[in-house]
Formats: structure tokens, C-alpha cells, sequence
């Protein structure tokens, strides 16, 4: 089993979701890589990258060296067996990975991830070594219907009820609006700070008071390097989730420059 992720770091991920073959995630992982200096020098923040699976060998080689973690978006509750096209976590963890995205609302609304999966997700991670990062996060129905707090309360008590605070404290959650993922619309540093709070209170109801200051929050939804510092002065931000801005390495590395500056 790997090491538990430091206590409330900050982290930059890039989800890359649906793009980039094994070649392309190679090259960009290698400009990545060159940006970090060639060696391990990561510019005071975590920064990992969650290729699609078919990607994770060619950029796990083309990282390794660098400080840039791997990370994969997904992973099949079970660890092994007959579950067609599933991919086990001790299949990411044998690629090099270190994160594994859980719960991702493209998953949850997309393709009918219930809450209990979700868990069954989180577990299945910590089994096999790998940090999982669990999103949660509102739809814009439900933040106008007034209900954001009651879904991010049960969203987070789902995945980590009945969790040990030991493990539940060597996971990252990550806050993203479903609202904000891929519509340039971003949450207000307010709106982050209050979502946060609510995910900390809830931790320290399920896991134990003091776990949610503990766990690293972060936020995703449309982050930009121009949107980012603000987001990053947020003190209840310890980092974002990023997808459209990680498919560029320029872009990509402002953001973690900015967390890593914050
Ligand atoms: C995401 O997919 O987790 C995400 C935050 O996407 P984007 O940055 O493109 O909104």
C-alpha cells in the first residue's frame, strides 16, 4: 500500500477525460515534464494527471522522474473477475498510478453512478493503494431549488460512512458543480468556501471532528489560469480539479503555479 497523501496538501489534478491517445498524453505528459524543470521540483503544490486508461503506460513512462503524479478517472468496485471492460485498482496501482477520480458527476448523471457505488469506489481505492479523489457537487436544479447543501451533505456522509478516520483521511474530495464542469461558468470563491465548509462539517459528523480540516478540499468546475488565483485565495481551496485547462501544458501549469503561489 502506498503512503497515505500528506495531510490538507495542496493539489493540482487534471482530469483529461475522453481525450488523448496514448502518443498525445505521452507528449503532453512529456511537456509537463519539462516544465517541472526535468527533475523532481513540483512548484510547491501536488500536480497529478488523469490520462484515460489506455494512456496510463505511455504517460506514467513519460513522467517518470518528474514530480508529476499519475492518476487514472475511474475504477470497477471489485478487484477482479468477470466484469467486462472493468478496470481493478490494483490493475492502476501496477501502472504507477497514485489518484484515481471517484464519482465524477459525468459519472454519476451520465451513467447512473449512485451514491452507494461511489463508496463502494472510495473502498475499493484505499484497498489497492490508490488516493481516491471524490467528487461531489449540485446541479444547477437542484443549487436554484435551494438544495445544495442537502446534496453535498449526502453525497459526502454516502462515501464516507462506516470509513475508519485513517483511511478516510488519506482521501482528497474534490467540490465540483456539476453546473461548472465544461460551461465556463465558475463558482465564486464565496460559493467554493461555503460548499467546503460544508463538506469539512459533514467529515467531522461521519469520520470524526478535526477530519474535515484535516482533508484536502478542492474546488473544479471551468478553472482557468486567469479564474484561478482568485479561486486559490480562498483559504478553504486547497487545489482544483481541472479538465479543460489540462489538456495544455502552458495552461495547466499556470493553474498548479497559481495553488503553489496562493
Ligand atoms: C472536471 O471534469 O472535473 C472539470 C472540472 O472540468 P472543467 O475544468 O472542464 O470544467
Amino acid at each position: 500500500m502506498t503512503a497515505p497523501w500528506p495531510r490538507r496538501p495542496r493539489l493540482v489534478a487534471g482530469n483529461w477525460k475522453m481525450n488523448k491517445t496514448a502518443a498525445e498524453g505521452a507528449a503532453l505528459a512529456r511537456e509537463l515534464a519539462g516544465l517541472t524543470g526535468g527533475g523532481a521540483a513540483a512548484p510547491g503544490c501536488g500536480i497529478a494527471v488523469c490520462p484515460p486508461f489506455t494512456a496510463l503506460e505511455s504517460v506514467g513512462a513519460a513522467l517518470r522522474g518528474s514530480a508529476i503524479h499519475l492518476g487514472a478517472q475511474d475504477l470497477h468496485p471489485e478487484p477482479g473477475g468477470a466484469f467486462t471492460g472493468g478496470i481493478a485498482g490494483s490493475m492502476l496501482a501496477a501502472l504507477g498510478c497514485r489518484f484515481v477520480i471517484v464519482g465524477h458527476s459525468e459519472r454519476r448523471h451520465g451513467m447512473g453512478e449512485d451514491d452507494a457505488t461511489v463508496a463502494r469506489k472510495l473502498r475499493a481505492a484505499l484497498r489497492d493503494g490508490l488516493t481516491p479523489i471524490v467528487c461531489v457537487g449540485e446541479t444547477l436544479a437542484e443549487r436554484e431549488a435551494g438544495r445544495t447543501a442537502e446534496v453535498v451533505v449526502r453525497q459526502t456522509h454516502a462515501a464516507y460512512d462506516g470509513l475508519e478516520a485513517s483511511p478516510a483521511l488519506a482521501t482528497v474530495i474534490a467540490y465540483e458543480p456539476v453546473w461548472a464542469i465544461g460551461t465556463g461558468r465558475v463558482a465564486t470563491p464565496e460559493q467554493a468556501r461555503e460548499a467546503h465548509r460544508i463538506v469539512r462539517a459533514t467529515l467531522d459528523r461521519v469520520v470524526g471532528a478535526g477530519a474535515g480540516a484535516r482533508l484536502a478540499v478542492l474546488y473544479g468546475g471551468s478553472v482557468t489560469p486567469a479564474g484561478a488565483p482568485a479561486l486559490f485565495a480562498e483559504a478553504e481551496v486547497d487545489g482544483a480539479l481541472v479538465g479543460g485547462a489540462s489538456l495544455e501544458a502552458a495552461s495547466f501549469w499556470r493553474i498548479a503555479a497559481a495553488a503553489a503561489g496562493a
